[in-house]
């Protein structure tokens, strides 16, 4: 029963490393060369048509047909000089991960390559099989993909991509990007207007994101031989090895050869797709890495980020490894985050989150500042939620896990900076003063976070020039977070400027009228700053005293979508009607209940088929051994103990297997896809996974190594 382990680690003690060849030293020069971007379009487009583009990308507008011709035929002779003989719309759909439906530019019936405007602007997938939260009713299931501009084109394989969004034929968005777009539209709108309180020549703000990603690397071998990792992502079962992440020796250490070997080669092919990577190194815990961008526009980076795993994916196979992106595949190890960096810059060259020498841009920094943590303050829950997945569960909330609780760190010196402000704001500025200079506020030297106040333990945190969103987690698309967070942001900037003007109305100074409000802002939300270890008992106690939300999971979580103020909130902002909103919950409902669903089947599959019969046959050997003992005359106490324990944790097994299974079936009998998706979470996943992967757990330390059927946690972390 223990073959496939075994030929397994047999495969894995054979593998050779693979060698990639760096095109050249010098990466810039094959940097971007599968794109088709903005400099490609300048060389391949008539001057008038290539400003048209442009223009139409930063102002959010539409494309006109002739145009788009134009467009499409330049793509197409690129592509085809790289080699590329089909085209696709690629999009985000809800499900997670992206797809694509391929299209050949060779017309057959016309004898010839072409690639018209049309279907570089729309193109119908079959899109009945995507969930569409019961907006779509299934006569009618069919959506279309539309061209998005804002992102580059690029050839992947021997495909011309194109970035699309996805969209019902009755107007509702089906994807993740369609929403991030609108998003982003609104809290450029929505800051432009603030920063023209300081900066009229300021036309434009844009989101950027950073997205640095955690993932586990395992030999492919023992990947396959470990249903669990091939259906859920995830270890059900394993015992901890005896060396777990405890000397934290990994993170500082150097990159095992394989690994390196892989990362060397999917940095070459990210390049190539202008995926401006940057940083590799080892994470907290064995078999545990990160790979870090440089930052980009919030939509590009996100897209960036989507194919950059597909090409982690790929690269992996030639390298005879699986790249886990699951929240938390390893129980007893750190989980996997994708730690969202992001600001807001202005078309003038302003991060609007950096700090300055300049008293006036202070102010303006100050105002992002403080209205970003009122905006969590005003909407964690909404931030909770956004990050909310079954495998996130597993990484924030849980036992082993940090709390799922939204709060702010800001470090020491920022928190002086708002506490001078706050005490300050009464001072009386008479005509003449330095108002800066009497707020305090005239000076902000440049935060420089060193090591202590780089605070790890929280999920919202200030980093000198930026916010880090880190309870994304690994195998999420950003765009949902992003969503969130830039239409948060967008309100509450809205608010401060409403709030701002109606001072101004009533005869307040301009900047004293901004610095009231930053006060009120600084005042009332204080209680979601934290600068302590947001990991300890202690600020879960705390946490409740301030009344923060602390939901432990998915289908609660996802409420806080569905309260009047975040129905009305999207929809103002035009990110999402209301009923896009509830048929996005609706779908991450559905999609948390299915992901318990199959971790349960999968639990139940190896419990029962591999797992109790492996202890069965193990005991009957002891049986053998205690009988043979007694002939003897042998004390068999030991042994007897041992097949009593073995018992044991089978009757456990396979009691809680069929209790689970018996209620599944009632589970699923319930319609209220909320309700079922709650059942789901307390009376399959809380009440059985625990108690049966506990005693399947102990059976590995009671099983005769060589006939444990599942590849054993040692294995899979420590050997590549
Ligand atoms: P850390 O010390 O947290 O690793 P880094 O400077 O290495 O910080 O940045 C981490 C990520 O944050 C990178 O992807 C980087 O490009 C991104 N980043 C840096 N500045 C910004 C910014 N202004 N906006 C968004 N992301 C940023
Ligand atoms: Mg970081």
């Amino acid at each position: 029963m223990a073959q496939l382990r075994f030929e397994a680690l047999k495969k894995l003690s054979e593998r050779t490393r693979v060698h990639a060849d760096l095109p050249s030293t010098n990466v810039s020069k094959f940097f971007g060369e599968n794109v088709y971007g903005p400099e490609q379009m300048r060389a391949t487009l008539a001057p008038a048509l290539y400003k048209k583009v442009s223009q139409a990308i930063k102002n959010h507008e539409k494309i006109d047909e002739v145009t788009a011709d134009a467009v499409a035929s330049a793509a197409k002779a690129w592509a085809m000089a790289k080699g590329a003989t089909h085209f696709t719309h690629w999009f985000q759909p809800m499900t997670g991960g992206t797809a694509e439906k391929h299209d050949s530019f060779f017309d057959a019936l016309a004898g010839i390559e072409r690639f018209k405007g049309s279907e570089l602007v729309q193109q119908e997938p079959d899109a009945s099989s995507f969930p569409s939260g019961g907006i779509r009713s299934t006569f009618e299931a069919r959506g279309y993909t539309a061209w998005d501009p804002t992102s580059p084109m690029f050839v992947y394989g021997r495909t011309l991509c194109i970035p699309t969004v996805f969209v019902s034929y009755t107007g509702e968005t089906l994807d993740t990007k369609a929403p991030l777009l609108k998003a982003l539209k609104a809290v450029d709108l929505a800051a432009t207007k603030v920063c023209q309180l300081f900066d009229k020549d300021i036309q434009h703000v844009v989101a950027s994101l950073g997205a640095e990603q955690e993932y586990f690397v395992v030999d492919k071998a023992l990947f396959d031989a470990r249903p669990d990792l091939v259906m859920a992502g995830r270890t059900v079962f394993g015992h901890a090895p005896a060396r777990g992440q405890q000397m934290e020796d990994h993170y500082f250490g150097s990159i095992p050869s394989r690994v390196y070997d892989f990362m060397k080669d999917f940095e070459i092919e990210a390049w190539k797709l202008g995926i401006p990577v940057r940083t590799r190194h080892n994470e907290v815990a064995p078999s545990q890495f990160e790979v870090a961008p440089l930052f980009e526009e919030v939509n590009v980076a996100n897209d960036h980020n989507q194919l950059m795993m597909d090409v982690m994916g790929r690269v992996a196979d030639r390298h005879n490894l699986r790249v886990l992106f699951h929240e938390k595949p390893f129980a007893g190890l750190n989980g996997s985050g994708k730690h969202n960096n992001w600001s807001l810059i202005t078309d003038t060259g302003v991060n609007l989150y950096a700090p300055t020498s300049s008293a006036r841009d202070n102010l303006m920094f100050l105002t992002f500042f403080v209205t970003t943590i009122k905006a969590v303050h005003s909407y964690g829950d909404l931030l909770r939620a956004s990050i909310a997945t079954a495998a996130n569960d597993f990484r924030l909330g849980a036992n082993e896990a940090p709390p799922a609780i939204m709060s702010v760190f800001i470090g020491s010196q920022m928190t002086a900076v708002l506490d001078e402000l706050e005490k300050k704001g009464n001072v009386k500025i008479e005509k003449g003063d330095n108002m800066y200079m009497k707020l305090g506020i005239d000076q902000i030297p440049e935060i420089i976070l060193d090591a202590t106040d780089r605070n790890r333990t929280s999920p919202f945190a200030f980093t000198g020039n930026k916010f880090e969103f880190r309870a994304v987690g690994g195998s999420d698309n950003c765009a949902v977070a992003m969503t969130a967070l830039n239409t948060i942001v967008a309100e509450q900037l809205d608010k401060f400027f409403a709030a701002v003007n109606k001072q101004i109305e009533k005869g307040e100074e301009k900047r004293l009228a901004i610095v009231n409000v930053l006060r009120d802002y600084i005042k009332e939300s204080k209680d979601i700053r934290f600068e302590g270890d947001g990991y300890s008992d202690g600020w879960v106690e705390e946490a409740a005293k301030r009344k923060l939300g602390n939901v432990k999971n998915t289908p609660r979580a996802l409420d806080a979508y569905l309260t009047k103020e975040s129905l009305d909130l999207f929809e103002k902002h035009e990110v999402m009607s209301h009923k896009e909103t509830e048929a996005r919950v609706e779908i991450r409902q559905e999609a948390y209940m299915k992901r318990v669903q199959i971790e349960a089947r999968v639990m139940g599959d190896l419990a029962m088929n591999h797992i109790v019969p492996t202890a069965i046959a193990y005991q009957t050997k002891l049986i053998e051994n205690a009988n043979g003992l007694k002939g003897l005359g042998v004390d068999n106490a030991a042994v007897v103990q041992t097949i009593r324990e073995i018992s044991g944790h089978i009757d456990t097994i396979k009691n809680g297997v069929r209790a689970m299974v018996e209620d599944r079936k009632r589970i699923n009998k319930i319609t209220d896809t909320h309700k079922r998706a709650v059942a789901y979470c307390d009376e399959i996943k809380e009440k059985y996974f625990d108690s049966i992967r506990d005693a399947v757990d102990k059976l590995e330390l009671l099983v005769d190594n060589e006939d444990w059927p599942l590849v054993k946690y040692r294995e899979l972390l420590f050997l590549r």
